[in-house]
Formats: structure tokens, sequence, C-alpha cells
């Protein structure tokens, strides 16, 4: 891929943003989007990212019909109630909420799911307690009928048990390095998240996510040999390599079993 295609997630004070070919906006004032991404090409803008939920967003609701808006949480056990004031941009964009795994996310993730918002679970490196609130989330995804939107990164991975094609995490959770760059407050470039502290990789530009993830995502020597390496591309050994894998990996055996008995199920049904 030429760099040149990369997408750019940027802070609206950055804007304008000279050569760069696709963006990601973010700000925490949604108010001044249309007035900065005026002066740019629309086709440059793939998304926004509204990274602060205690604001208006109002001005969005009738702006650039269909462009992507993500609403990116920073502490769910206290800002799930702020999600209320957000519903009406579901009329006119597609919309994500992000929710961090922490402590108490359980709760932001139904109540999104509950107003029909589509989630993006940040997950981490989640310890064994945030393992057992992941599991009931899982639970709640895999068991109760009134949730009709996805939480990712539960969907895209059962998705890839399902259908025998097993889609690697950076790719499920939008943070493929292949194509996606972060441009900090202060202008600095770097990979995206977790991958932030890489600097050198040695990879060619046009190296596809197979190549990423064969050299240098998932090149840890337990990433190697495990079972779910297709599906998750060694994503949860980042950023701290010693990470413990056992929770996450019992989360992929559940995703795996659920995708065994709903083809099971289908194959039973019978045909009308
Ligand atoms: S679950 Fe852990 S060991 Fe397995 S591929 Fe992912 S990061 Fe590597």
């Amino acid at each position: 891929m030429p760099m040149n295609e990369l997408i750019h997630n940027i802070p609206l004070h950055h804007l304008p943003a000279g050569s760069i070919e696709k963006l990601i906006v973010r700000t925490c004032e949604p108010a001044a989007l249309p007035t900065a991404l005026a002066k740019e090409k629309p086709e440059r803008v793939v998304g926004v990212q509204i990274v602060s939920l205690d604001t208006d967003s109002e001005p969005l609701n009738a702006w650039a019909p269909g462009l992507p808006v993500e609403l990116v949480m920073v502490d769910p056990a206290t800002e799930f109630p702020l999600l209320y004031r957000h519903t009406a941009l579901l009329d006119q964009h597609p919309v994500r909420v992000v929710i961090p795994v922490q402590p108490g996310f359980a709760k932001a993730v139904k109540t999104a799911v509950a107003l029909d918002f589509p989630v993006r679970l940040d997950v981490g490196q989640p310890d064994l307690t945030l393992i057992e609130e992941l599991a009931t989330v899982l639970e709640f995804y895999l068991h109760q009928s009134t949730v009709a939107q996805p939480i990712e990164y539960f969907q895209g991975v059962l998705l890839g048990f399902y259908q025998q094609e097993p889609v690697a995490l950076w790719a499920v959770l939008d943070e493929n390095p292949q194509w996606l760059r972060y441009i900090g407050d202060d202008g600095t470039e770097s990979l995206y998240g977790r991958l932030a502290r890489v600097a050198e990789t040695g990879l060619a530009s046009e190296a596809g996510l197979g190549a990423w993830i064969e050299r240098i995502l998932a090149a840890h020597g337990e990433c190697q040999s495990c079972e779910f390496l297709h599906h998750c591309g060694g994503y949860f050994k980042w950023p701290c390599q010693d990470y413990d894998c056992t929770g996450v990996k019992g989360l992929f055996g559940q995703l795996r079993d659920a995708a065994v008995e709903l083809r099971r199920d289908l194959e039973a049904a019978p045909t009308l």
C-alpha cells in the first residue's frame, strides 16, 4: 500500500492536514468540526471521533450524513448515562461507542446496546477481574435475544469461527497497522494504540497485515503455537509481551464453542 493511502487519526487542532490523504479527526468539541472540515476535501475524511461524551453533539446531527462517528468513553463506570444525549446522531450517521475494558464497563456496554449503538471494546490487556467481567458481557452478547447490535471484538471473532475464515483482531477492531497511524496532540506520528511505542519495524511500506503478524505482531513464541493465532494475530501480547493469555484464550474458546453450536443448530433446523 502506498504510504499516501494511510489513514491518520489526527486531532482537530492539527488541521489542515497537508498531504495526508485519509483522515479520522478526533475532538472533544463536535461543534467545531463542520467549520474546520469545510476546508478539507470531503473524501479525505473517513470518520470522526468524539473523545468526550460530556459534550453537545447536536451540531453533527444533520452534518455530513453517512460519515462514521465514534463516541469514545474514558470512564465507562460513570459516563454511560451520557450516551443518552447522543442518540440523535444515529439518525444520520453510523455511530459506534468505544468502551475501555475497565472495572464497571459491562453496564456501559448494556446501556449502549439498549440505545442501539454498536460497541467496540478497547480491551487492553485485561487482568483476571476484567476477564470475569468480559465473560459476563460475552454471556450477555451470546445469549440475550435483545442484543441487536454488534459488540466487537466478540462479533468479528464469532463470525470468523462460524464461517471458518478467521480475521485477526487487528482488523476486527479497526487497529490494522498496515494502514492506521496516530498523530498525537503534540503532532508526533506513531503507530496506533497498543503499538504506539513500536518505533521501527523493518517492514516495507506495502507490507500487508499477514506480514505484520508473521514478522512483528505474533512473533512471540507463545503465539506461534497458539490455537487462536489466526483469530488473534498476537493482539494480546501488546504492549507487554509477558502478558498471561490464559483468560483471553478462555474467551476465544467460548466464542469457538458458540460458533460450533450455532452451526449445529442451523444444520439441524428443518428446511422450509
Ligand atoms: S491469545 Fe495470546 S498467545 Fe494466542 S495469539 Fe493471541 S496474543 Fe498470542
